[in-house]
């Protein structure tokens, strides 16, 4: 199946701002044939001078900060101080990747063999992205910023409802000097990406979305014996062992499952509380989720929740929350979709969660926190562990080691100790189990879809 069309809508209201034609099978064709061409000269050209590129590309994303948040607000909901915070943070991403290529990417001495043996890191040809709305900046610049630097042209499917966001960055790349060939944006429709993934201009895929999308494209991928890097869902656990604080473990959790209407794959999805702050946890949290009132302007400050991306989203997690009611779980405030075409959903704590609800298991992308009580620290490892997804997860306790053991066996790709998640540009990032594979950012996320050849003079 596939999209109906690439369109804005705004999703307060529900309407339908601007649509984008699909593109043509022959703009397609004209992609792929300028990335191979544009391969042959951007892997030629001095690393020096790719990464003064791609700098320009990343002061381009903070001068542009402001526009670009107005863009996302209008695309996706997302309140403007995080539009433009997001942009700010693509400029660190691209800097980072400008900065340290050089040095990521030169060759190594293979040890015993010096002088002999070396392992060269080579571009291996253009890449294709398929990228999701939740992040519309960051999600293509982890992607883009490595490659590029790397040497290898990209070409960029985005989310269908961030056509704008998607010409923004093409945009972007056009006034830094990118080169023609080496940075495509494609309104393409899933069989024109399955065309892409099987052509062999293409040498690999890497997809942030959901499972059901990775599930197609891995397939796809696989069938072309093509490398796929998937960050896929998540439903981290977050984890309270102890606190002399209840009040600042409430806000820092909350703000955590709130960050972006609660649409981030790494926010904290199931809280999971020792019994001895159980009470007072969700007490505090209620009060704080009933305090929320849906955002009028661009942007009303902490206290106010935005529109989720869609109405369709929105209603997809209501029926999740109320298959979690049905069975048995309360629902203690919030979790009512207004009425209308927007998407505005109230943010919503839920407890008594138990395996036969979808909840149990399933991710909830939206305003949801999920509070689980347990009564030691064995029993939180379990239920950590419990979910297909393995993304990140997060333990606090005010006895550090014992949040260290606890976060030792955590079957995650990012583990935190007494915070909700380690990130930077120079931080890498991805999951294990159903979350996916492979890594983005820092020195990993340059490191995919390179040709690590082995360069041995005897
Ligand atoms: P989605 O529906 O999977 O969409 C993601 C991207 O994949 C979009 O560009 C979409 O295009 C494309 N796509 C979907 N099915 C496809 C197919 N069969 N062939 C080709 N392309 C296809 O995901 P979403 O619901 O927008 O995003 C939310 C999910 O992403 C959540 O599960 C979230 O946890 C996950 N996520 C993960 C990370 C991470 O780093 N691990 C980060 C952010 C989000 P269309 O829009 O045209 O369908």
């Amino acid at each position: 199946t596939t999209t109906p069309t690439y369109q804005v809508t705004d999703p307060a209201t529900g309407e339908v701002m601007e649509t984008f034609p699909f593109a043509t099978d022959e703009e397609v064709e004209q992609a792929l044939a300028d990335a191979s061409t544009a391969f042959a000269t951007w892997k030629a050209t001095p690393i020096e001078e790719r990464a003064a590129i791609v700098k320009r590309v990343a002061d381009l994303f903070a001068e542009r900060a402001e526009e670009l948040g107005v863009i996302i607000l209008e695309e996706m909901g997302k309140r403007l101080s995080s539009g433009s915070g997001e942009a700010e943070f693509c400029k660190d991403i691209f800097d980072y990747y400008a900065d340290q290529g050089p040095a990521l990417l030169a060759s190594t001495d293979l040890p015993g063999h010096e002088g002999k043996a070396k392992i060269q890191r080579l571009p291996i040809g253009p890449v294709l992205g398929i990228m999701p709305w939740n992040y519309p900046y960051y999600q293509v610049a982890r992607f883009v910023g490595p490659n590029l630097v790397a040497g290898n042209p990209v070409l960029l499917k985005h989310a269908e409802n961030c056509p704008r966001s998607a010409a923004a960055i093409a945009k972007i790349m056009d006034d830094a000097g990118v080169p023609k060939g080496v940075y495509t944006n494609l309104y393409a429709t899933h069989e024109q990406v399955a065309s892409m993934i099987a052509d062999p201009r293409v040498r690999a895929v890497s997809l942030t979305g959901s499972e059901r999308a990775g599930t197609a494209v891995a397939e796809a991928a696989g069938r072309n014996l093509k490398k796929v890097v998937l960050e896929l869902g998540g439903s981290d656990p977050y984890i309270i062992l102890d606190t002399d604080d209840v009040e600042t473990a409430v806000d820092t959790a909350w703000a955590t499952r709130m960050e972006n209407m609660g649409q981030a794959c790494n926010s904290n999805k199931r809280m999971i509380v020792m019994d001895r702050v159980y009470d007072d946890f969700v007490a505090s949290l209620v009060k704080r989720a009933g305090e929320m009132v849906p955002r009028k302007g661009q942007d009303d400050g902490d206290a106010a929740y935005s529109p989720m991306a869609s109405r369709k989203a929105a209603e997809g997690l209501r029926a999740q929350v109320q298959d979690a009611v049905d069975k048995g779980a309360v629902l203690h405030v919030g979790g009512e979709l207004a009425d209308g075409a927007g998407a505005f959903y109230s943010p919503a704590v839920l407890t008594g969660v138990t395996p036969e609800m979808r909840a149990y298991r399933e991710e909830l992308f939206g305003p949801v926190a999920v509070v689980y009580k347990v009564s030691s620290d064995q029993e939180a490892v379990e239920l950590a562990n419990v979910v297909d997804y393995g993304l990140g997860g997060a333990v606090f306790s005010g006895d550090e080691d014992r949040a260290r053991a606890v976060a030792e066996q955590l079957d995650v790709g990012m583990a935190n100790v007494n915070t909700p998640a380690g990130e930077g540009a120079d931080v890498p990032f991805g999951g294990t189990k159903r979350s996916g594979f492979g890594r983005e950012l820092g020195p990993l996320g340059i490191d995919e879809f390179l040709n690590k050849r082995l360069f041995y003079v005897e």
